[in-house]
């Protein structure tokens, strides 16, 4: 399961370009959804058909999906007050209904994103975080036995105080164990997101020790639902560092691989990661963040901001970047015999 961050609103020559890759997996949010009209018992809005027959025709294309359900910062008002029963069981009602209404289209879908992390937490407290989880992955369940579901957490291993969001809670791995080790849930992937060398400690030999001990707990197979190297932004001074300020509000990173977060250094990075990954039978896909650099970082609004703007194949002019060609050719190499068979 080789994929991008693409979206699924991607021109016809991204979708050559993605294909050309080796790249047949597209992750997306359900962009058209309204959670209003759906509470109100009413009809989805064009748009919202509009995405599921773009859908259709991604599959026709060769393309897969893998499916995001809303996060808690993204729920309107009217599915109740964040963390009341009423909430989790419109949640059930909405992760159900997104089921039912791509059954066929989407087979794989993911629980919200990375709720281990406050910015995705909304007001939700962690323990809360787990109930919505649970309730979201109850919902995709009874609408179809057949679709593959999971979640993905972010910190760990946990390091509190290293890594921004990671404390003595060590919420990764209290959702982990929330989620996993409740036999009522049925699963089918543990997804795991790491930056090891860029927004954590770390570089390509970190997968080892993260991968292994992600298994050992969650005894399910591997889906790296996001990764990546970001090829741009200076690093901090070591005092800068230790005053643990937030990468956005001194447009520097923390940490880097090999020293540097270059356009180079990113190429290596990727293919040296698909070269671990290869080597897990329990890994059994890979979802590369992102498909294009941001014209802005998402996080504090700056168009100079590392932190969220060059993580992409291709940058803001659309032009592929090193990293395009040696994750293409590492797909080629690593993964040659498991594409073909896919
Ligand atoms: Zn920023």
């Amino acid at each position: 399961m080789a994929g991008v961050a693409a979206g699924v609103n991607v021109s016809a020559e991204d979708q050559r370009r993605i294909r050309e890759a080796g790249l047949q997996w597209l992750r997306s949010g359900i962009y058209g959804f309204d959670q209003e009209q759906f509470f109100k018992g009413e009809k989805q809005p064009e748009n919202f058909y509009r995405i599921r027959d773009k859908i259709v025709q991604l599959r026709k294309d060769g393309f897969q999906i893998m499916g995001l359900t809303p996060n808690p910062k993204g729920m309107v008002a009217a599915a109740g007050k964040p963390g009341s029963p009423e909430y989790f069981e419109n949640y059930r009602r909405l992760c159900a209904f997104l089921g039912q209404e791509f059954k066929g289209l989407i087979d794989y879908w993911q629980v919200a994103n990375e709720l281990d992390i406050w910015i995705f937490r909304d007001t939700l407290t962690i323990e809360q975080s787990a109930e919505f989880l649970k309730a979201g992955l109850r919902g995709l369940r009874d609408s179809g036995k057949d679709l593959k579901i999971g979640i993905n957490i972010t910190l760990f291993p946990s390091k509190p105080g290293e890594v921004d969001g990671n404390t003595d809670k060590h919420e990764g791995v209290f959702i982990a164990k929330s989620i996993y080790q409740d036999p009522s849930l049925e699963l089918d992937y543990a997804g795991f997101d790491s930056y090891p060398g860029t927004w954590r400690e770390g570089g390509v030999d970190s997968w080892h020790e993260y991968l292994d001990a992600f298994h050992e707990l969650t005894k399910k197979p591997i889906i790296i639902q996001e990764f990546g190297y970001s090829s741009a932004g200076d690093l901090m001074t070591e005092e800068e560092n230790k005053s643990g300020i937030y990468p956005c509000k001194i447009k520097k990173w923390r940490f880097a691989w090999k020293g540097a977060h270059t356009p180079e250094v990113q190429a290596d990075f990727i293919s040296e990661s698909y070269k671990i990954f290869a080597e897990k039978p329990f890994v059994i896909g890979a979802t590369y963040f992102s498909w294009k650099d941001a014209k802005t970082c998402w996080q504090c609004g700056s168009p100079d901001c590392p932190a969220e703007t060059a993580w992409g194949l291709v940058d803001r002019g659309n032009n592929l970047k090193p990293v395009y060609h040696s994750l293409k050719s590492s797909l080629a190499t690593y993964f040659k015999g498991r594409l073909e068979t896919s």
